[in-house]
């Protein structure tokens, strides 16, 4: 059980009251008759970029099952982030859905002003899972096919980490999650971007780790391999059917299998001493890797 977060999250939620915000929306959700919700939404302040959907939904909704109060981060599916939303206040957490282009600098300052309006607490947790691809061998790419995956996947990282670090730092206290990809450490024929991209997420999580560890916030990649989701649903049949017969465990992973894992070193007290790290969640496929 995670709801052990309380203790290590006691600068951001202990002592401090809980704010009338969260009472309300825990009491109106009661109100409605669901028992989960008489749990008060005090948890730490998440924020899921590209929480609308795929593996950034499930990781949402596992945070918010945990009390969490989760910024779901979105680009364009404004409907999909209001339900996840809506979902995480059944489950007896709390949530506000803020569009925010996270390929663009001023995008990521306005999700982190709209989450500093929304709760009192600094933020605590930061996953950064928004990413896109723009598949294409080498000598076919075009400059914004290559731009485009970069100021998403690994621009936009940095500067959201950037901003999480100035609130975390000072608290002392903070986890950042970063969504990789096995990608990243191993290549993929048509991905020159996105393995470029992820792989420098990997090595930015190593710095940071490095940088911030004294101020007592963690940092951490996971590299999921191939998860059932809109970005994997583009892949051709014949590339999943080869892909398949490397895959030791011989199957799509699902986003709840990444989102356990990103819920654990979000929320569990011995998570406190992992940092720098990338995991992998992958069916074996990049065994050796990790
Ligand atoms: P997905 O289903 O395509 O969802 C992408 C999410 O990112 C959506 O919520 C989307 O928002 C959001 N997003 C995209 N560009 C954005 C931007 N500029 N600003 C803000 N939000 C943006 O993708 P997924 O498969 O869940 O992948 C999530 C993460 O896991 C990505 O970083 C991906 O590289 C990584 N990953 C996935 C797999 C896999 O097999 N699926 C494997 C390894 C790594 P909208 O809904 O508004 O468009």
């Amino acid at each position: 059980m995670l709801a052990a977060w309380s203790s290590l999250f006691s600068l951001a939620l202990a002592p401090s009251p809980v704010s009338f915000r969260s009472i309300s929306r825990a009491l109106s959700v009661s109100r409605a008759g669901n028992p989960a919700a008489l749990r008060m939404a005090a948890g730490p302040v998440c924020i899921v970029t590209g929480g609308s959907r795929g593996l950034g939904r499930a990781i949402a909704l596992a945070l918010g099952g945990e009390g969490c109060r989760v910024v779901v981060n979105y680009a364009n599916s404004a409907a999909a982030a209001e339900a996840v939303v809506e979902e995480i206040k059944s489950l007896g957490g709390d949530g506000i859905a803020v569009q925010a282009d996270m390929s663009d600098p001023a995008g990521i300052n306005s999700l982190f002003k709209a989450t500093a309006e929304a709760y009192e607490d600094p933020v605590g947790v930061l996953v950064n899972n928004a990413g896109i691809t723009r598949d294409t061998l080498v000598l076919r790419m075009k400059a914004s096919q290559w731009n485009d995956v970069i100021n998403t996947n690994l621009n936009g990282v940095f500067f959201a980490s950037q901003a999480a670090a100035k609130v975390m730092l000072k608290k002392r206290s903070g986890r950042i999650i970063n969504i990789a990809s096995v990608v990243g450490k191993i290549g993929n024929p048509g991905q020159a971007n996105y393995a470029a991209a992820k792989g420098g997420v990997i090595g930015m999580t190593m710095s940071m780790a490095k940088e911030f560890a004294a101020r007592g916030v963690v940092v951490n990649s996971v590299a999921p391999g191939f998860i059932q989701s809109d970005m994997t649903d583009e892949l051709p049949e014949a590339l999943i059917a080869e892909v398949m017969k490397s895959i030791p465990l011989g199957r799509f992973g699902k986003p709840e299998e990444v989102a356990g894992l990103v819920k654990y070193l979000a929320l569990d007290p011995s998570a406190a001493y992992i940092t720098g790290h990338c995991l992998n969640v992958d069916g074996g496929i990049a065994i050796g890797t990790c």
